[in-house]
This record gives structure tokens, sequence and C-alpha cells, in this order.
């Protein structure tokens, strides 16, 4: 077994926790919320920054078998990691030349425009072999897809797709996470109309906030993302668990007299004796300089405020509010955890989850833990 962190791994500022049960737990959430569909998982971007290689092996545990990155060059790890019966699809699909590589590795593209058609389907004309591919429909969002005067000429001239096999028909909702929004519905029918145009085609719609709009919804294979790594997809839906914790070490401990100032630019003048802990997470490390002297780190359940500006490498706490002795270089603050969950801290910088969790850093001490009890002990302890 596995702790969910090791207190002897002084080498980096901060341990970061990925609890990979708790992610199995989420995507079973989805799973069962959407069948008879079928749920994928987008690990684009290192899986949201958690790990691609390790989340797509944790959930391949529960059976998923198809799995969304947005580019050709996040496949290259991840194709020999997965089993040939799992499908790996490319989300922004293939700049002209890049097709060669892409039959090479195995990966299925997601073709966004006629020009993207084309290309697949001269390769797999001059290669004598099928070869499979998703197609993406504009049903509203104008991001990326054929808009339906593109597919009425893929109809008129149906030998564009010679030597294509269409395995999915998919589309991606703009408001899916406001449930309310009536582009939703608008979305939806227009995505039905070009679904009647492709009958014999798997249909992929559904994004996390998707899987909780009803099953009208959720076509044959849903691909959720976010909530698989602890997010609530839509406000107040079904909580999903939380994945990650993070926990910043302490690197010096000083109290200041009043009228002194903190960090960069002074920002923060002590009013009275304070003291400060400074801690080894900074914004290089994806922490937003935005919480400087608004955000906080949490010491055994006590608010330790932010005081000052949050420097590259580190930043200064007040821990006033705690006992004298309360905490000593190498111990640890929660950044993420019970106190203040990512969403928590999503909204105090302003942004959201995703860009928290894809601006984790790659020094952070990481542990991968499957134990079903590793994060509610940490919290024990640290209670
Ligand atoms: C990122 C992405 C998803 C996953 O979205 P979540 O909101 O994280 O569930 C699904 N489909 C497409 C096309 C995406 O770009």
């Amino acid at each position: 077994m596995s702790l969910a962190f090791a207190p002897h791994d002084i080498s980096a500022g901060a341990v970061l926790t990925v609890d990979l049960s708790a992610l199995r737990s989420n995507y079973r959430l989805v799973r069962d919320r959407v069948r008879p569909a079928e749920a994928a998982a987008v690990v684009k971007a290192d899986a949201y920054g958690l790990g691609a290689t390790r989340v797509a092996s944790a959930l391949l545990k529960e059976g998923c078998r198809h799995f969304f990155v947005a580019q050709l060059c996040e496949t290259r790890d991840l194709r020999a990691h997965l089993p040939s019966a799992a499908q790996l699809y490319v989300l922004n699909g293939l700049l002209p030349g890049a097709e060669a590589e892409a039959i090479a590795l195995g990966v299925i593209p997601v073709l966004n425009s006629l020009a993207q058609v084309e290309a697949w389907s001269a390769a797999a004309v001059q290669l004598g072999r099928r070869l499979p591919a998703a197609l993406q429909v504009d049903t509203g969002m104008s991001r990326l897809g054929l808009s339906a005067g593109e597919v009425e000429q893929l109809r008129r001239h149906p030998a564009m797709l010679d030597g294509i096999d269409l395995v999915l028909l998919m589309s991606h909702l703009a408001c899916a996470d406001e449930p309310a929004h009536t582009a939703n519905a608008d979305q939806l029918a227009v995505f039905r109309q070009f679904a009647a145009q492709f009958p014999a085609i798997r249909r992929s719609f559904a994004n996390s906030g998707g899987a909780f709009l009803d099953t009208t919804y959720h076509g044959d294979l849903v691909r959720p993302g976010i909530a698989l790594y602890g997010a609530d997809p839509v406000p107040g839906a079904v909580r999903p668990r939380p994945v990650v914790q993070l926990d910043a070490r302490v690197i010096q401990v000083r109290t200041i007299t009043a009228n002194t100032g903190v960090g960069y630019g002074l920002t923060f003048r002590a009013s009275a004796p304070t003291r400060l802990a400074t801690i080894g997470v900074g914004y290089a490390d994806g922490w937003p300089r935005g919480l400087s002297g608004r955000g906080a780190a949490y010491v055994r359940g006590v608010r330790a405020p932010i005081a000052g500006r949050i420097s590259m490498d580190s930043m200064t706490l007040d821990i006033s509010s705690l006992p004298d002795d309360a905490l000593r270089a190498g111990d640890l603050v929660e950044l993420i955890g019970p106190n203040q969950t990512l969403d928590d801290v999503a909204g105090d910088a302003g942004t959201i989850p995703y860009e928290i969790l894809t601006s984790l850093s790659r020094r952070y001490a990481r542990i991968y833990t499957e134990d079903e009890t590793a994060l509610s002990n940490r919290v024990a302890r640290s209670a």
C-alpha cells in the first residue's frame, strides 16, 4: 500500500496526490449515468495535467475503450500504453501532412473540415486500405466541424469519403454546464438533423456537462473530461469525488514587526507583529498570481491568508492565527483538499477548474494512489 503522501520526499516544494480510485469512481458515476450509451474518457493535455498514461491505465481497468486527445503529438506516448482494442481519437484533427504519422500510430482523426476529409481519403486510397475516422459537425459553437452546407457537399459527392470508415459522428456543446441554456436544445436539434443523414454511424455529442443533461443528449458515446478529474461539471449536480490534493512545503517561518512589508512591491504591510510561513509553491507552479493577497492555504483546518504577492517559486502565508510552534520547515499545508476544493480555488482566482488542473506544476512530487482510503487518511492526519 502506498501512502497518500510521502513525508520523506523533501526534494520538491509541494506534493500532488492523484487518487486513481476516485478517478475510477467518477468514471463509473458517468458510465452508470449515461447507460446504455458508452462512456469514453477525454485525456487531452496530459489528462488535464494529471498524467495521461496513468489515468488511461486506471480507466482501462474500468472497461473504458475510447480515449480522446486534442493533438496528434499527444498520441505518441499514449498509443504504446493502450491495448490495440482501445481507440484513440484526435479531436483537433490533422494538419496537412500529418496523415502518415497518424496512420503509423493507428489513431483515429476527427475530421473537422472538407480539406481534412479529402486528405484522409487520399491517404487511404494511396495506402490501398480503409482508414477509420470520426466526422465532426458544427451545431452552433463555431469552433470545429463541418457546416450544414459542407455536409450537403459531402452528400452530393460521396466519393470524397472513398477509403474512409466513418466510425463516429460528433459535435460539441457550448453551454452544457448551464442546463437551462436554450443553446443546448438548439444544438441538439441541429445535431439530430445531421445524424439523420448518417443513420448508420454512432453518435457522440456530450461532454461531462452533457452527461448530466437528459438522455436525449447522450447519443452512443459520451466524452467526459472534467467530471472524471473531480470538478463539478454542472453547478449543483452530483458531485464527483475529489481526485487531486495539493500540499505545499513550508520552507521558512519568521515573525515580523508591525509596519514591515512582505513580498515584491511590499503590497502587504503588517499592522501588528505577524507570524509568516513561506511555502514552496509560486506562479511558476501554476498557482495563479491573481490570488496574491486574496487566496489562502489551510493548516489543520485553519485558514492562513496569502500575504502579499505570489512569487515565481514561493508565496508567504500569514499564520498569526495559529499557535507559535504550529509550523516548521518541511511541514505540509493544504492548497487543494478538503478545506479548499479545486472549485474553490478556481472561483477565488476568477477562472475554471480546467485551468487550475492543466497548470499544475511538473515539478511537484507526484503520488498516485489506488488506495480507497488514501485521501481520507490524509484528511484524518491533518485534522
Ligand atoms: C475537452 C472536450 C471534451 C471534454 O469536456 P469536459 O467539459 O471536460 O467534459 C469533450 N469533447 C470535446 C470536443 C472537447 O474538446
